[in-house]
């Protein structure tokens, strides 16, 4: 039998090892299945197994194994003693006598002879229960973290280690924290390749400056579904110089994915909104502009930055923005959105036309509808063809007046529109005297040139508001929004005198020409028939009196038209 490392005196190793807490035992090298060479008198407190009948057979501590975990610890201190080895720690259950279970740790030393041959174990028995028992209780917590609490170390040769990882990082990362302990490379041999590079610098980054590090990136699972992980852990310099975190990762994919969907589709909204050709743009309920796509540029001639938080309005030609106004108005009020025309000042101070679709807009900061999403395309092209098809179709080329329907239509429905006490309203009618001696003489084309210098001199005399119609061959009308009889006779009159002065050249020669002139203006309540009509009867008077004269209507008081004060009337 091989002498024990303990061969002292048996009642002075129990004197001596009593005073610890700890059992120390030794036995040969079969451990508990071979004989006991010592065991410490404080084994009944740990087991409630008596040392003398442990002394007679050490079996019976086995016995007090769960079988399975027995096996384990044979298994492992086999390997041990192949190994070489001249420590092993071992972690077990034992059932007590009294019923209860006890966690031990049970540090042993492998004393081997010169040809290394392992000849005893000997053994430190520590209850460690209560640690065990809180041990397990945080590792319930853990569990129900959606994530794995871990504490990670960088020693100074650069090598990384996890000294503990909780029990959640089998969900996470499909490896059990045992094997991650054992060898971090398991884990991090896993992380995508494109995102390794990353991780170590961001690693390396929160040693050097003792800063938290919060890094994320992709872990290739081994259930073959990629994962997005997020790690967030703080660090602490360590006395040996090494660096050791306590954090927490968590599996942050589905995040991730919406994150990644949604960037994908704003930038697809993006591309959209800025390659249309139509311009986009969001309007506040003040009327500022809070985005404008980049075809503004090429539409309005602005750079898009330029029109952030600018009134919309100021854009506007003065006369259009309470129209424009309302109708945006409408589109807030409604769910239908509304359409308009509008003009718009271009940057270098044209007006551009717009065809604006507008829809109200939920404010995503508050969720009300109270912005304006506006589509709008330029018609400035159509709009201007548009105008030029109505001035073909209204007007008289010849003269530039307007043709007769056009001008009678303006006048009813200015006669219709205009209430008679509140605002005056004076019609003239004129007709070239002798006008078909004219053609006769000189021809068609000395007529027309006759007709195109009086529309000439009208509209040099007229105001913007004045309406002149060519209502017959070589009969005219004028329409004097708030004249007075006796203002618009006084026109009629500057007129005639314009036309009988002028000279109108015809293949070298003079022609002259005179105009006969009829005025009437508006009673209350008066048709417009019967205004035109009384205008066309000072014009006959006019006629009949001898021609190139202005004469008033006929009034119901008076049979006789009145020739008017300034007329030229044959004495
Ligand atoms: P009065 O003083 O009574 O008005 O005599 P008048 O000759 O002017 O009147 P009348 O109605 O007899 O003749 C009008 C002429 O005007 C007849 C017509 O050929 C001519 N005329 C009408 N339209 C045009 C036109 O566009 N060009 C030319 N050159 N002549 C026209
Ligand atoms: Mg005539
Ligand atoms: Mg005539």
């Amino acid at each position: 039998m091989p002498a024990s490392s303990l061969q002292l005196l048996p009642r002075f190793m129990d004197a001596l090892l009593g005073a610890s807490s700890a059992v120390v035992y030794a036995t040969d090298r079969d451990w508990w299945l071979g004989r006991l060479h010592y065991l410490g008198a404080n084994v009944a407190d740990l087991s409630g197994l008596e040392r003398q009948a442990l002394r007679e057979r050490p079996q019976l501590w086995l016995e007090r194994l769960d079988g399975a975990a027995r096996d384990a610890l044979l298994a492992r201190l086999d390997e041990a003693r192949c190994n070489g080895q001249r420590h092993l720690s071992l972690n077990y259950s034992l059932a007590h006598s009294d019923g209860s279970v006890h966690y031990l740790q049970d540090d042993i030393v492998l004393h081997r002879d010169d040809d290394g041959e392992v000849i005893e174990l000997v053994g430190s028995l520590v209850d460690v229960t209560e640690r065990q028992v809180l041990l397990e209780r945080f590792a319930k917590l853990g569990d129900q973290l959606p994530g794995a609490l871990y504490q990670c170390r960088l020693d100074d040769s650069g090598a990384l280690g996890f000294p503990f990882i909780s029990a959640g990082v089998q969900r996470l990362f499909g490896l059990p924290a045992q094997v991650i302990m054992r060898d971090a490379s398991a884990a991090i041999g896993r992380v995508h390749p494109d995102d390794l590079d990353g991780l170590w610098h961001s690693i390396h980054r929160s040693a050097r400056r003792l800063s938290v590090w919060r890094h994320e990136f992709r872990y290739r699972h081994p259930d073959g579904h990629p994962r997005w992980v997020q790690g967030r852990a703080t660090p602490e310099r360590q006395a040996d110089g090494s660096v050791l975190w306590h954090g927490f990762c968590e599996d942050i994919t589905l995040r991730k994915q919406a994150q990644l969907a949604l960037v994908d589709s704003e930038r697809r909204y993006r591309f959209i909104v800025e390659n249309v050709s139509d311009l986009i743009l969001l309007v506040d309920a003040d009327g500022l502009c809070r985005f404008v796509s980049p075809s503004v540029e090429r539409i309005l001639g602005y750079a898009p930055d330029t029109l952030q938080l600018r009134a919309l309005l100021e854009l506007l030609p003065p006369d259009d923005a309470p129209r424009v106004q309302r109708h945006i108005a409408d589109a807030m009020a409604s769910d239908n959105g509304a359409q308009l025309e509008m003009r718009v000042r271009h940057a270098q101070g044209h007006y551009v036309w717009l065809e604006v679709g507008c829809s109200s807009y939920v404010n995503s900061l508050n969720g009300r509808h109270d912005w304006l999403l506006a589509i709008a395309r330029d018609i400035t092209e159509r709009k201007q063809r548009e105008v030029r098809l109505h001035e073909l179709s209204t007007t008289d080329s010849l003269t530039g007046a307007l043709n007769r329907a056009a001008f009678l239509g303006c006048l009813r429905g200015e006669l219709e529109g205009v209430d008679s006490r509140d605002s005056r309203l004076s019609l003239v009618y004129f007709d070239i005297d002798h006008f078909k001696a004219i053609n006769d003489t000189w021809g068609h084309a000395a007529g027309d040139l006759v007709l195109a210098s009086l529309g000439e001199i009208c509209r040099s005399t007229l105001r913007a508001d004045d309406l002149f119609g060519r209502i017959g061959g070589e009969e005219f009308a004028l329409m004097l929004d708030g004249q007075s009889l006796v203002e618009s006779a006084m026109l009629a009159e500057r007129l005639r005198r314009k036309f009988e002065n002028v000279r109108v050249e015809f293949h070298g020669q003079w022609l002259n020409f005179t105009v006969s002139f009829g005025v009437a203006e508006r009673r209350d309540g008066e048709p417009p028939d019967a205004l035109m009509h009384r205008a066309d009867m000072g014009l006959y008077e006019a006629k009949r009196k001898g021609r190139n004269r202005v004469q008033q209507a006929l009034t119901e008081r008076r049979a006789e038209p009145e020739p008017m004060p300034s007329s030229k009337d044959p004495k």
